[in-house]
């Protein structure tokens, strides 16, 4: 049967539009260029052609692909199988993930909605009263619990941080949701079957789950949750599939030019729509370059209002706690004195995935700092754009007010504590890019409409983070979640 439509990118916006729109009885082709990562649900479905999480393989496990300003136009690929690819603009570094489940396997798993009145008077039929039962539909299906009475896991930011003299308590509330499978009571750490029929394994505490992904799957992860359900219903994932160019075709519909990365040929697919959710910087690096070379014409706003939802990312040593044991991210934190001045989590200890003999020193360096990150609602006013046959783009934190707010916090930190909180202060390396496909009522301020519609392409879609029409400036895949739900929600009702 042809595809009803095609969707680019299996990552929080490719995955819950998949689930979404099969579910209503459409016939959805999902383009992913990463493998299927061997998890524990993704093992007990019978998914045979999949790869390692990155454990002891090294670097080489973990980089697909370097994309510089310099060298080979297409980047440098390491690995096909590789986790991660590396985008390196001006004045901002981006980490981009390749899986079948996209970030939802690297991500920490804190699950945040968006500050009040984000989506209101963005365009035409949007608003927070639109998005809320998106919201609170993927929060439950991604699994949130609130870790605001769970003392008892290690490094629980709130109640052990907050003794260094450095951060108040947060309140009920104030403390993002965690997509975690906790143990159950005793430490019980005996697998568990959902509702779809979905195996996964609680965290244990020492084990490492954090940004290499969850073997045992305890991080909610969305192929497990959205893609391996729907595939019961007639879902194809094609794993593997890079999507080269995207054009409109004669019948008025899409087509896809795509690389079957493991048979090493061309292919070329069509549907009547088509969803872009390759993930803020691959969604824009796949729009310009098909534009350029006459796959989409217009969209005058294609590119503009990047940012980098004022990620500034700290190293502090730790003292003398050991910061591998817990959840992956601690929680949030709120610094004393500063504590409007950013949206601070401390991340875990990170070991490197090193060869086994390396893997004990690797992980006790890693345990003596934690990462303290601040976000913030940056000015957004970096830029994506197509040169001399290559992606560029590029960001100046020097011009968002609310980066020099959270350096000021973090000096707090290093001053109260005495130990000295080392953060980036010219460059940003960013865990959460947003905008450049931004919502807007018009193709002269925005790239989609409040339906995620491309604005003067029918039947085009974009469904994940560059769709902000300003960073979130808190953990936003709940949001990309909610947005791709919505996006579904519209397609469905216009079917
Ligand atoms: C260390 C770390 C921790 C994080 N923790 C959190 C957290 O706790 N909470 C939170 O909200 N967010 C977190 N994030 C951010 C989160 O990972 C992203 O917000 C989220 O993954 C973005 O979703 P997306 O659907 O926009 O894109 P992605 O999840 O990046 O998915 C895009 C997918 O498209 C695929 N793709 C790209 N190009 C192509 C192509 N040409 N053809 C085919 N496929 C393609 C990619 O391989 C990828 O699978 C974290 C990120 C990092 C790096």
């Amino acid at each position: 049967m042809a595809a009803d439509i095609i969707i680019i990118g299996s990552g929080f916006g490719g995955s819950v539009l998949a689930s979404r729109l099969v579910e209503a009885g459409m016939k959805v082709v999902v383009l992913e260029r990463g493998p299927w990562r061997d998890t524990v649900p993704v093992r007990a479905a019978g998914i045979e052609a999949r790869k390692p999480l990155p454990r002891t393989g090294g670097l080489l496990s973990v980089l697909r692909s370097l994309r510089a300003p310099k060298g080979p136009r297409r980047g440098i690929r390491l690995n096909k199988h590789g986790y991660l690819e590396l985008w390196i603009g001006d004045g901002i570094k981006v980490p981009c993930t390749s899986n079948v489940g996209g970030g939802s396997h690297i991500w920490a798993a804190l699950l945040e909605r968006a500050p009040a009145g984000f989506w209101d008077d963005r365009a035409p039929g949007l608003g927070d009263d639109t998005l809320s039962p998106h919201y609170d539909r993927v929060t439950k299906e991604l699994k949130g619990v609130d870790p605001f009475d769970l003392s008892a896991f290690p490094n629980n930011g709130d109640i052990e941080w907050s003794h260094d003299d450095c951060f108040v308590r947060t309140e009920a509330g104030e403390q993002p949701l965690m997509g975690i499978l906790f143990p159950g009571p005793d430490g019980d750490l005996s697998a568990v079957t959902d509702e779809n029929g979905i195996v996964r394994q609680p965290l244990d505490f020492n084990r490492n789950n954090g940004m290499f992904g969850s073997p045992g799957a305890s991080k909610s992860t969305v192929d497990a949750l959205f893609l391996l359900p729907a595939l019961k219903r007639g879902l194809e994932v094609r794993d593997l599939h890079e999507a080269r160019r995207i054009s409109a075709n004669d019948s008025g519909g899409w087509a896809v030019e795509a690389r079957d990365l493991r048979g090493g040929r061309n292919v070329t697919l069509e549907a009547p729509k088509l969803a872009v959710c390759a993930g803020t910087i691959n969604t824009k690096a796949l729009m310009l370059g098909s534009r350029e070379t006459g796959g989409l014409d217009g969209l005058p706003a294609l590119g503009d209002r990047l940012g980098a939802n004022g990620d500034l990312i700290g190293k502090w040593p730790a003292g003398d706690r050991d910061t591998t044991l817990g959840p992956p991210s601690f929680g949030r934190v709120k610094v004393k004195g500063h504590e409007d001045s950013a949206y601070f989590i401390l991340g875990g200890g990170e070991p490197p995935p090193v060869p086994g003999f390396l893997a004990r020193g690797a992980r006790s360096k890693a345990g003596r700092s934690v990462e303290l990150v601040g976000m913030t609602q940056d000015a957004a006013d970096g830029r994506c754009w197509w040169e001399n046959g290559r992606f560029r783009f590029a960001f100046d934190l020097t011009g968002s007010p609310s980066y020099a707010a959270a350096m000021r916090a973090m000096d707090a930190v290093s001053e109260a504590s005495g130990r000295t909180v080392d953060y980036p202060r010219t460059e940003v390396f960013t865990a959460h890019p947003a905008g450049g496909c931004r919502i807007a009522s018009d193709a002269s301020e925005g790239v989609v409409d409040g339906e995620g519609q491309v604005h003067g392409h029918p039947g085009l879609y974009v469904a994940d983070g560059s769709i902000f029409p300003q960073p979130v400036g808190v953990p936003p895949s709940l949001s990309i979640a909610a947005w791709a739900s919505h996006v579904a929600e519209r397609i469905i009702r216009s079917n």
